[in-house]
């Protein structure tokens, strides 16, 4: 059991008179320079020219090339995608560190596998939201926040711990809660989450379902609403009361069905491949897959993206959705300009 910390747990003020780079301004970028910056403390975002850079200007942010910011920042928020993250820190960041300075992360992978490998003379932190950057920017406007977590990888100053508690704090994540971790348990949990159950396993349980139903003769426009559209709505459910409040809404029929069959379908084998998963993420292997690919130009990525974009259940999908306005509303918060 670990401790969760909340506003009123958080009195350090080692931040204050601290200036923030955040290094890119995608969804966590914009999310966080955006809190921060409400939250009173002093932001600036080192990224390359291109859309973002546009937006960070049109959010009245400083912009500067990513190696000025790093160098007129005491903190270095790396918030570049995970795969050139260790360019962008090589090429960019390294030579403008200072003694004292902190390096933080949202995600563990590079320093966990020691693609970013930091000098002895800086503090290494994580602050990591538990939800998509737009929602984290959407309820910290709201007065509210979503959880995160906040690990220390290495403690040059004596207090980088508490610099991240303060750093999670001004995100609004101590109003929902701040969970301790190590960037070690942050990185395997967060892979092996994303890849057997939240993205890897929803999306082959939502295209297994839609094969077996389209194959056996059923309408694919019946077998996407039955197996993708209204995955969300359980969904909201589960996340509303857990597994009860879902079964309660739902019928006896489909309680029963639920219990029976979903053990045959998720079943050991499917747990074996889970574990398989896991090892292979804790070994490091998934990681030199993924890096090899990134290095190589990301030909197995594209691919997959392909077949992923063009199969007949997204094709369907898109076409049914055309029509139905009301489930696009969550795209207003993607955009990452104000
Ligand atoms: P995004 O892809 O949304 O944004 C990446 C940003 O980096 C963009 O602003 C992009 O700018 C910029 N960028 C890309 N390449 C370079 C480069 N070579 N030099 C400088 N800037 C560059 O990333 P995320 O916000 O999703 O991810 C950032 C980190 O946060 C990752 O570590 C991720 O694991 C972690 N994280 C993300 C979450 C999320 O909500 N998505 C949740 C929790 C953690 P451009 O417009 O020019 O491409
Ligand atoms: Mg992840
Ligand atoms: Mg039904």
């Amino acid at each position: 059991n670990v401790e969760m910390l909340y506003d009123k747990d958080v009195q350090t003020n080692y931040l204050a008179d601290k200036t923030i780079a955040f290094i890119g301004y995608g969804a966590q970028g914009h999310a966080q320079a955006n809190n921060l910056r409400d939250s009173g403390y002093n932001v600036i975002i080192g990224i390359r020219p291109g859309k973002s850079f546009d937006n960070a200007k049109i959010d009245g942010f400083d912009v500067y090339p990513v190696a000025e910011a790093a160098k007129k920042a005491d903190w270095i928020q790396m918030l570049t995608p995970d795969e050139v993250m260790a360019d962008v820190y090589k090429k960019e960041v390294a030579d403008n560190l200072e003694p004292g300075n902190i390096l933080g992360f949202s995600h563990g992978f590079n320093i966990h596998y020691k693609e970013i490998v930091p000098p002895a003379n800086v503090d290494v932190v994580m602050m990591a939201p538990k939800g998509p950057g737009n929602l984290c920017r959407r309820t910290y406007k709201e007065g509210f926040g979503v959880p995160a977590l906040y690990a220390t990888y290495q403690d040059y100053s004596g207090h980088a711990e508490d610099l991240s508690k303060e750093f999670a704090k001004g995100n609004g994540a101590a109003r929902a809660g701040l969970l301790e971790t190590t960037f070690k348990e942050e990185t395997e949990e967060d892979l092996f989450g994303e890849q057997n159950v939240l993205m890897g396993g929803v999306t082959a349980l939502i295209e297994t379902g839609f094969e077996v139903l389209t194959e056996a003769g059923y309408s694919p426009q019946l077998a996407y609403f039955e197996v993708e559209h209204e995955m969300k709505l359980i969904c909201d459910l589960i996340y509303e009361g857990g597994f009860n409040k879902m079964y309660a809404d739902c019928s006896n029929t489909s309680e029963y069905g639920s219990y029976v069959v979903g053990p045959k379908v998720i079943g050991k084998e499917s747990k074996q491949a889970m574990k398989d998963a896991l090892k292979r993420i804790q070994n490091g292997e998934f990681a030199r897959e993924f890096m090899d690919d990134y290095r190589a130009g990301f030909p197995e990525l594209y691919k997959l993206r392909e077949r992923s974009a063009n199969s007949q259940l997204s094709q369907v999908g898109a076409e049914l959705r055309s029509h139905m306005p009301f489930v696009k509303d969550a795209d207003k918060y993607s955009t990452p300009a104000e």
